[in-house]
This record gives C-alpha cells, structure tokens and sequence, in this order.
C-alpha cells in the first residue's frame, strides 16, 4: 500500500466524536499521543506450553502497547490520541469502539479494506512464563508509516510516547523518529518504554533508531534489564548517571510488585508497591507508564505520580485481559486509600 492509499483509508473512518463522560475534559491539554500497533489479544483458559492442541480461548480483548497505554491515558481524563492501523473487521472494531468509549481520538486509526487487525495468542505456564503466536508485522498495523496526514495528527500533540515494541517495521521506525522530531520542534515532550528483550537489540538498525529515540527521551520507563540494555553501563547507578548525561531528564524504573524508582539529576525516590494478587500481569507496564506520564503532565508532585502509577499497574494485574484493567483516578483513588487505612491500622 502506498503513502496515498494509506491517506484515503484513514479517510474512511467511521467512528463519530467522543461525546462520553471525558470529552469535557479535552480541553486538559497537552494532548499525549502514541503511534503504533493495535491488536486482539486471545489467551488460554488453562496453563501449560504453547498451542499445539486445542485448547479453550478467552478473548477477543483490546490489546497492543500503545494501545493500552493511550486507553489509561484517556481513563485519566487527558486528551489523548493514537496513530495506527486496523482491518475493517470485527477484530478492529473491538478495539476502536474500546479505545472511543473511554475517550481517546481514533480519527488517526486507518480501516484498511484489505489488511487484517492484529492478533497476539497468549498461553501461561505455571512458572508465569507466557507463550505467543504473534500476527503483527503481517498484519494491519504492519502498514503503519509516515503519511501526507501526519503532520496534522501530531499538530495538537504536547507529548508522545514511543513503545519499543511497536519498532517492528523500518517504516514504522522511520515514522516513530519523524514524529519524535516533530513533536519536540513544537516543544512537546517524549516518553519512552522499551519493552524489549536483550535478542532485539542485536539488530543494527533497531539498536541505532533505539539509540536516537532514547537520546531525545524526556521521561524513560525501563524494567529489570530494560535500565542497563542501552547503555554502556552494565551497573544501574552507573547506567542512571549515563541516561542523565545523554539527555533523560527523568528515569523511572518499574518494579513489579516491589513498586518503582525515579531516577533525576536531583536524586533518587521510590515509592512502595501495592500488594494485590496478580491474575494476569499483561499491561502493568503501560498502564504505569501512562499514569506517571500523565500524572507528571498534570503537574503532580514525583510522589504522587509514582504512587497513582503503582497504583494503575497493581489494579490492571488483579483483572483478567490486558485493557480491562485500566483505571480512573476515581478508582485509583479508591485502591489508594483502601490501602492508607490498612497502613494505618497497622501502625496502631
Ligand atoms: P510489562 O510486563 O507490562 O512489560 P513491565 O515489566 O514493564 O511490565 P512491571 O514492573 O512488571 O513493568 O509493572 C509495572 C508496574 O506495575 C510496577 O512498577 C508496579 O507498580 C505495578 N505492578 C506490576 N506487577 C505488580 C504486582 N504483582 N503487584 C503490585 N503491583 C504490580
Ligand atoms: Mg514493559
């Protein structure tokens, strides 16, 4: 599909303007947007390895990283946007009809007539390991790339975040770049989740494109390995001080259940996790990174986001599907003061 091709078909959509319970509040600039991929995720009942027998499925639910994220942005009530690809079938419409509903832009969100919505398959083992069988890269979102509509999805943009998971294709790289260009030439800001693994990296194209995206980062957002992948520093303080050096203004580390850690050239702050019971760990990554982007956005104090953030990723991981757990602050408030009392209760 060409450059124009892609421009008419995002045309096409159909969705009409948010009138939900958030669209008061697009006036809340900055507009964080995120491009890339769209996905159904369709999961296993039961635990064991892989699809190599039939087995019950649970799904179709919204999914894809920055899917995720722009739908936590947007349950925050910031106005929001991605940049993506679906088919024109079911598979694309449980997505747009989610992410509308909870109040992100979808007008950036090409219906191609001929392309398939991505799929990811997801089976557990009972060490928590998990299993795929992804469609991406051949599917919808595979043709994401810079077009003559661009610009003007990215012309309201104050902030963009980047996953590193959507860098599946050179197009998409490219486009990921431009739009980073873009956007801190009108004086937006960038975040960035690499959500990758070490193999990745191996690659020399995705390793200088991760290279210039963390260079231009203001707020990066790593995990276990993530912090020291990208850097020379092989030890996490001495990888935090390189990250300062290169430019990051802010680096927070995401724990897990142990909470997360915000690294600037002022100093250090960690902030305690919630302690819930984890069903499905799928999305604390983004709903995290998108409460503390926002949080920050809104102008919150380092505390307060990393708690209301911790707060996000401890609430998606107690509910099953990856996008079913995103939260109001209404319902972050809730979980934060359920715990308060007990901490309270505890010290008498
Ligand atoms: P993902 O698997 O989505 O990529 P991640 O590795 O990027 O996740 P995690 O550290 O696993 O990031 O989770 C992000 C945040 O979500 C944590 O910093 C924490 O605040 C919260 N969180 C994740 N798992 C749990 C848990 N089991 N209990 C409480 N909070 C959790
Ligand atoms: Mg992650």
């Amino acid at each position: 599909m060409d450059a124009d091709g892609l421009a008419r078909a995002s045309e096409v959509v159909t969705f009409p303007i948010p009138t939900g319970p958030h669209h008061e509040m697009e006036a809340n600039l900055p507009q964080v947007v995120t491009i890339g991929e769209i996905l159904v995720e369709i999961m296993a009942e039961e635990r064991g390895p892989g699809f190599r027998e039939p087995v019950h499925l649970l799904g179709p639910f919204p999914s894809g990283a920055p899917a995720i994220f722009i739908d936590q942005v947007a349950k925050l009530g910031q106005a929001c946007r991605i940049i993506s690809c679906v088919g024109d079938d079911d598979f694309g419409w449980v997505n747009l009809d989610r992410l509308q509903r909870d109040g992100v832009d979808v007008s950036g969100v090409a219906r191609l007539p001929d392309q398939v919505t991505g799929s990811a398959f997801v089976r557990y083992r009972d060490n928590g390991d998990r299993d795929f069988v992804f469609n991406i890269k051949n599917s919808a979102c595979g043709q994401l790339r810079w077009t003559d509509t661009t610009p003007a999805l990215l012309s309201q943009c104050g902030h963009l975040h980047v996953s590193g998971a959507s860098l599946f294709s050179p197009e998409i790289v490219e486009m990921v770049v431009k739009a980073i260009e873009t956007v801190k030439a009108n004086g937006g800001t960038i975040s960035f989740d690499p959500n990758i693994r070490k193999e990745v990296t191996r690659d020399l194209q995705v390793r200088a494109a991760l290279a210039a995206i963390l260079a231009s980062c203001d707020i990066f957002l790593p995990s276990g390995e993530e912090l020291t992948i990208l850097t020379e520093a092989k030890m996490p303080e001495a990888a935090i001080a390189e990250l300062l050096r290169l430019g990051v203004t802010a680096i927070v580390v995401k724990e897990g259940a142990d909470g997360s850690t915000y690294h600037d050239a002022g100093g250090s702050l960690h902030a305690p996790g919630y302690s819930v019971e984890e069903l499905d760990p799928t999305g604390a990554g983004d709903c995290f990174g998108a409460t503390f982007v926002t949080c920050r956005l809104q102008g919150r104090s380092v505390e307060e986001c990393l708690d209301y953030a911790n707060a996000a990723g401890a609430r998606v991981v107690t509910i099953r599907g990856p996008m079913e757990g995103t939260s109001t602050f209404t319902q972050l408030d809730e979980l934060r003061s359920k715990f308060e009392r007990n901490r309270r209760s505890h010290d008498h």
